[in-house]
């Protein structure tokens, strides 16, 4: 199967008065997925449908599979642009078979050659067996499947999943994500994919753009947004976060966790370039997973609350000043609630957070 990359540069759209996208940029490498990950209404759909041919942007451009498919002077067709949808209803026709609605979009294709690529893309979401169901005779499983095959059947240069398991049940999600997962691997085909879900989005992007309120505000691997994101905002929004208060000495923070040394500062001006001599305050970014408890009769901390959660516990403990922080161990939990407690830091450099900015 052919991969592509895709560009979209600068794109903007409104819908009367509401503006959905502000200048939104975003590229994929051939055969990667892209994450678009971003809360509801934050124009996730729009900018999918946008690069589908679904919906024209006011200006930018948007350019797959090595064509230029929206500018000022081109506009490719939808059934033209050789990008595959998977819609987050699945939009499937009851009244036709698995083998039909896969079918769907091969209409132009001679019978023996759609009979074909109908069966291998089957056999792909392995499915074979089940071409002449009906889909509502299945699981919602295979019914996401049989919207893959139909989007992957004639062979799109890139493929768009708008929130492909929101119509899924909690106990199947994460059974069909790795599924998914394993198939986007064997087709190696460049993959866009919609959530609003931080989980999803890292486990199966290569990378993730991080969208709110219309705009880009981060984009990257899952790693790196996770230990460094661009605001306060996202570190809340890909994961458990607490922000601890801080006085920023050089590259040097105090915090009641003690004392020790930031990557960065955000925004991002480099260390050396501050003039400030005095202690500047920031809010510190401490990942749960970062903190160590220990159970301690002397202890300046105390705990107001145990979650266990089977492969781990997360404990909030309140600080000797006030604050409430999340710690996160393996296992079972190590101090019962009310119980007095120690809480250091373990992590790698945190990332700093200036106070004049959001
Ligand atoms: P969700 O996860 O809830 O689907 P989203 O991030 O995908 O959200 P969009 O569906 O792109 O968001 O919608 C972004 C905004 O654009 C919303 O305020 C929505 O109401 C508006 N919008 C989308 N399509 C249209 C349309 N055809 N006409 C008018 N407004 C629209």
């Amino acid at each position: 199967m052919v991969t592509a990359d895709v560009q979209v540069a600068d794109v903007t759209k409104s819908f009367g008065d509401v503006h959905v996208l502000h200048g939104v940029s975003l590229s994929v490498e051939p055969g990667g997925t892209l994450a678009l990950l971003g809360p509801s209404g934050c124009g996730k759909t729009t900018l999918l449908r946008i690069i589908a041919g679904l919906e024209e942007p006011d200006s930018g451009t948007v350019a797959a599979g090595g064509r230029m498919l929206f500018s000022e002077t081109e506009r490719v067709a939808p059934e033209r642009r050789r990008v595959g949808m998977v819609f987050q209803d699945w939009a499937l026709f009851p009244h036709l078979t698995v083998a039909a609605n896969v079918a769907y979009g091969l209409r132009k294709l001679p019978r023996d050659e759609a009979e074909s690529r109908v069966a291998d893309a089957l056999a792909m979401v392995g499915l074979a067996d089940l071409a002449g169901r009906s889909p509502e005779t299945l699981s919602g499983g295979q019914q996401q499947r049989i919207a893959l095959a139909r989007a992957i059947a004639p062979q799109p240069a890139v493929l768009l999943l708008d929130e492909p398991f929101s119509n899924l049940d909690a106990a199947l999600r994460t059974r069909v994500r790795t599924e998914m997962h394993q198939l986007l691997a064997e087709l190696g085909i460049t993959t866009i994919f919609v959530t609003h879900d931080q989980e999803e989005a890292f486990v199966l992007g290569d990378d993730v753009a991080v969208i709110r309120d219309g705009r880009i505000v981060q984009h990257g691997p899952p790693t790196a947004v996770y230990a460094c994101p661009a605001d306060r905002w996202v570190a809340e929004f890909v994961g458990d976060a607490n922000l601890v208060e801080g006085s920023l000495s050089g590259t040097f923070v105090a915090t009641v966790l003690g004392r020790f040394p930031v990557s960065c500062v955000m925004p991002a001006d480099a260390l050396e370039a501050r003039s400030e001599p005095r202690p500047e305050a920031v809010d510190v970014l401490v990942r749960p997973e970062s903190l160590l408890l220990t159970p301690d009769t002397r202890g300046e901390a105390h705990v107001e609350l145990v979650e266990f959660y089977g492969h781990d516990t997360v404990t909030l403990v309140r600080t000797r000043t006030g604050e409430l922080l999340r710690v996160r161990s393996p296992g079972a939990p190590v101090a019962n609630r009310g119980t007095r407690v120690t809480v250091s830091y373990q992590g790698p450099e945190p990332v700093a957070y200036r106070r004049h900015t959001m």
